[in-house]
C-alpha cells in the first residue's frame, strides 16, 4: 500500500522520485525500500502565541524523524510561510542520506513551524519558539533528536531552544542543540560551516572539470547564512558575484559586487535591493543569467522544468535543500550542466554541528584552525568519493551521492533487523 499522499508536496514528491529512482539502481531489498519512503515518526503540534497586539495566534508546527538506524536524529529547524507536513518529511528524508553520505552518527529530521518569522517582533519570535520547544519535548534530546538552525531560524532561536528544554531538566542540556551562541556551548566555525563546506567542494568540482575559479561570474540566490557566507568566500577568493538575491528581489552587475558594501548595505536597508550600480532582477530572472557558476541558497524547488533549460551556468551548486525538481535535473544533465547535489554541497553544517555535539558531550573545545581542517578533510573526502563513484558508475553526481548515502542507512537496517 502507498501512503505517499500523507506527505503529498513537491519537494516530497522530488525526495521520493530520486530514492525510488536510486533504489532501483542498488537492487535495493524492497521491504527495506519501503521502510525507507516514509518517516519513522512525525508530530504535529498547535502553538498558541499571544502577539504583541494582545490577541492569541495560533501556528502550526512539526518536528519529523525520518530514520533512527544510524543514531539519534539530526535536523533543522525552518521557520517559513509555506511549510506543510511534506516538506517537512522531505527535509528529514534528505537529511538521512546527507548524514550517512558524510559517515555522521545520526539519522535525518527535521522541524518547522509555518509563519512568516520577519512579520513576528523579537518577543514573539521568542514565545512562538518556547511553546514550539515544549511541545515537542518528547522528540528532541542530547541522545534522542538535535534541532539545528535552518531558514528563518539563527542562533538566538537555538538559544530559546536550549534554555527552554533545560528549564524542563532542571540542568543546562546544552547538547540538545547545535548551531548555539558560542557563549553557551556552540562550537567556533559552526556559523560559516554550511558556506565553507560548499565553497570547499565547488572549487573540488571546478577544478575536476578544468576550472579555475578566480574571475569567473558566480551567482547566488539567498543572501542569508548559507547564501551569504558563500558570497564572502568566493568574493575574497577572486570570484566575480555578478548576482545575489534575497527575498525581496535580486542585484545585477556583472563587473562583480563588491560584498562588503553590500553587508554595510543590508546592515543599513535590511535587503540587498537598491544596492547602487546594479540593476534590478526577480528571483525567477537571477536564475536564468549569463554566469559561470549558480549557488540556490534559499528555498527548494526553484529549478523545474518550466526554466531548467534557461540555466546558463556550467556548475549549479546547492546550498539550499532541494533546490532542483528531478525534471530539471534530467534538463541540466542532457545540458551538461554540473549539479552539486544538496545532500553533499550544504553537508558542512551538519558536519560542524556534529563537531559541536561532540565537544559539548566532552566539556572539550576546539580551536577554529582544527575545526576548519576537520571540516575541509571529510568535505574533500565525500567529494572525491562521490566524484570517483559518478566517474566509474556512470551516473551524476546525486545519483552517486544518493548511492552511497542511501545504501548506509539500508544497510543499517539490515543489520539491525526489523522490531519485534
Ligand atoms: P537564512 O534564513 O539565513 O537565509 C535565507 C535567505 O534566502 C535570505 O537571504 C532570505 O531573504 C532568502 N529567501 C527567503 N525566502 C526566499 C524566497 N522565497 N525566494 C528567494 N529568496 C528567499 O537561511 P539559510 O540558513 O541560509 O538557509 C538557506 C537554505 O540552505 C535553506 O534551503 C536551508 O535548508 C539550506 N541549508 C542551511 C543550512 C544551515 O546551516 N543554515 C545547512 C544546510 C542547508
Amino acid at each position: 500500500m502507498d501512503h505517499a499522499s500523507e506527505f503529498d508536496s513537491e519537494l516530497h514528491r522530488t525526495a521520493l522520485a530520486q530514492l525510488d529512482q536510486v533504489a532501483a539502481k542498488l537492487n535495493l531489498d524492497p521491504d527495506i525500500h519501503a521502510r525507507l519512503r516514509y518517516p519513522r515518526r512525525a508530530l504535529v503540534v498547535s502553538i498558541p502565541v499571544r502577539m504583541d497586539s494582545g490577541h492569541t495566534e495560533v501556528f502550526i508546527g512539526y518536528r519529523v524523524h525520518h530514520s533512527t538506524a544510524l543514531g539519534p536524529t539530526k535536523g533543522g529547524l525552518r521557520y517559513a510561510p509555506d511549510v506543510n507536513l511534506g516538506e517537512v518529511s522531505a527535509l528529514s528524508m534528505l537529511m538521512s542520506w546527507k548524514c550517512a553520505l558524510m559517515n555522521l552518527p545520526y539519522g535525518g529530521a527535521k522541524g518547522g513551524v509555518r509563519c512568516d518569522p520577519r512579520a513576528l517582533s523579537p518577543r514573539e519570535r521568542e514565545h512562538l519558539t518556547r511553546r514550539y520547544t515544549v511541545e515537542i519535548i518528547l522528540m528532541i534530546g542530547p541522545d534522542l533528536d538535535i534541532p539545528a538552525p535552518d531558514l528563518g531560524t539563527d542562533e538566538q532561536t537555538m538559544a530559546w531552544v536550549m534554555d527552554t528544554y533545560s528549564m524542563t531538566q532542571g540542568k543546562s542540556v546544552p547538547g540538545v542543540v547545535t548551531g548555539k551562541p558560542l557563549l553557551v556551548g556552540g562550537s567556533a566555525g559552526r556559523r560559516e560551516a554550511t558556506g565553507r563546506g560548499l565553497v570547499s567542494v565547488l572549487h573540488q568540482a571546478a577544478k575536476s572539470l578544468g576550472m579555475e575559479l578566480r574571475g569567473k561570474k558566480i551567482v547566488i540566490q539567498g543572501f542569508g547564512n548559507v547564501g551569504g557566507v558563500a558570497a564572502r568566500m568566493l568574493w575574497r577568493d577572486g570570484g566575480v558575484i555578478a548576482g545575489i538575491s534575497d527575498y525581496k528581489g535580486g542585484i545585477w552587475n556583472p563587473k562583480g559586487i563588491d560584498i562588503r558594501q553590500l553587508d554595510a548595505h543590508v546592515a543599513e536597508s535590511g535587503s540587498v535591493t537598491g544596492f547602487p550600480g546594479c540593476d534590478p532582477l526577480t528571483n525567477e530572472q537571477i536564475l536564468e543569467q549569463p554566469c559561470d557558476v549558480l549557488i540556490p541558497a534559499a528555498v527548494g524547488s526553484v529549478l523545474h522544468e518550466r526554466n531548467a533549460d534557461r540555466v546558463k551556468a556550467q556548475i549549479v551548486a546547492e546550498g539550499a535543500n532541494g533546490p532542483t525538481t528531478p525534471e530539471a535535473d534530467a534538463i541540466m544533465r542532457d545540458h551538461g550542466v554540473t549539479v552539486i547535489p544538496d545532500i553533499l554541497a550544504n553537508a558542512g553544517g551538519v558536519v560542524v554541528s556534529y563537531f559541536e555535539w561532540v565537544q559539548g558531550l566532552q566539556y572539550y573545545f576546539w580551536k577554529e584552525s582544527e575545526i576548519i581542517s576537520r571540516l575541509q578533510e571529510l568535505m574533500t573526502r565525500a567529494f572525491t568519493r562521490v566524484w570517483q563513484s559518478s566517474q566509474k558508475n556512470g551516473v551524476d553526481l546525486r545519483t552517486a551521492a544518493l548511492m552511497e548515502g542511501i545504501r548506509r542507512v539500508a544497510d543499517a537496517h539490515v543489520v539491525r533487523g526489523l522490531y519485534p
